[in-house]
């Protein structure tokens, strides 16, 4: 068996399309000899059913055939975004100009008249693989790209070392949050939630141990969250969750949630086991408190309350000093 068509020519699958079972036969003996895996299709149908199963690398395909004509099969499966790109090479009567011209615009990628000359078909079949190929190494790069970009955004919205959002992308969402409000009329609870005497950790333990605390801290309160609230680390050992759709008393209902899970929770880091706690400040939209930097500011004179009256406390904005302005 020759070699032309190349090195892959054994692991290229090529699909023959046309109702007349001799031209198939010819065009599979022809490019079987040249060491092409052949498949055969004698209708459109038949021809997108074998697409689906396993796509081939390329398509010979008949314009005029009963039933669904080759360009009705060539826009179908350009139109199929769940394909690789497979290249589609008209096989058409000379009289068939405006077939050409339609078929090419339905999506094929070139056309070769009959009767043809198989060197010419050959040389075209190749040009096409050629091009094939490098669509391909362009499909797989943008793929890589996507995945580098979805990556690097994870990483630009998200806190390292507890993996909740980080500080800039909490005061985004809570923009965004305040703008869907405006359209729905829904209210947000802030929970400003701050580990009590954390320092003492730090002193204690070491900074290593302090950031096992602030790591398991992160996972007690996303948690306690539920799937539509947006948690993040505001500050050092300051954490914040965004409650969309929620008023205050259900906000400090979740806040005293971590609080108690907090309490309960012994942290271990080796040996080391510690206890802690943890003081929130809850507000929530009202009167007087309607812009994000309001909320924050209310739920931040909220928690010094809460530090303030001892400390392992929930404190709610609304029962706290007026609101602010
Ligand atoms: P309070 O009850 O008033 O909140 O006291 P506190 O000790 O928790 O608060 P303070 O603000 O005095 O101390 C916070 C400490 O958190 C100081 C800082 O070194 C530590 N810290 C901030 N970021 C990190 C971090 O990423 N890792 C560790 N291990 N410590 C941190
Ligand atoms: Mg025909
Ligand atoms: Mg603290």
């Amino acid at each position: 068996m020759t070699t032309l068509a190349g090195p892959d020519a054994g692991s290229t699958r090529i699909l023959v399309v046309d109702d007349v079972p001799d031209n198939v036969d010819i065009l599979d003996a022809r490019l079987s000899s040249r060491g092409y895996q052949v498949v055969t299709a004698t209708n459109g149908e038949e021809a997108l059913a074998s697409v689906a199963d396993i796509p081939p690398h390329l398509i010979l395909l008949d314009v005029m055939m009963p039933g669904m004509d080759g360009r009705e099969v060539a826009k179908r499966i350009k139109e199929d975004d769940a394909l690789p790109f497979i290249p589609i090479i008209l096989v058409t009567a000379l009289s068939e100009a405006d077939d050409v011209v339609q078929g090419l615009e339905s999506g094929a990628d070139d056309y070769i008249s009959k009767p043809y000359n198989f060197r010419e078909l050959e040389a075209r079949v190749r040009a096409m693989l050629r091009i094939k190929t490098l669509q391909d190494e362009l499909d797989q790069k943008n793929r890589e790209l996507e995945l580098a970009n979805r990556r690097l955004k994870k990483l630009s919205i998200t806190d390292g070392l507890t993996e909740l959002f980080n500080h800039r992308h909490v005061h985004e969402l809570l923009q965004d949050e305040f703008d869907r409000s405006a359209r729905t009329g829904e209210s947000i609870a802030v929970v400003m939630m701050d580990l009590d005497r954390f320092k003492n950790i730090n002193d204690t333990y070491g900074h290593p141990t302090g950031d096992v605390v602030l790591y398991e801290t992160a996972q007690i309160i996303q948690e306690s969250a539920r799937e539509i609230d947006m948690v993040g680390r505001y500050g050092g050992e300051e954490f914040i969750a965004i409650l969309p759709e929620t008023d205050e008393e259900p906000g400090a209902n979740f806040a005293e949630r971590v609080r108690k899970a907090v309490e309960e929770h012994v942290y271990r880091d080796g040996a080391t086991e510690i206890r802690m706690t943890v003081s929130c400040g809850v507000a929530s939209i009202r009167e007087g408190v309607d812009s994000p930097e309001a909320l924050l500011k209310a739920a931040d004179e909220a928690l010094y309350q809460a530090k303030h009256g001892g400390r392992n406390k929930v404190v709610r904005a609304s029962q706290t000093a007026p609101a602010a302005e």
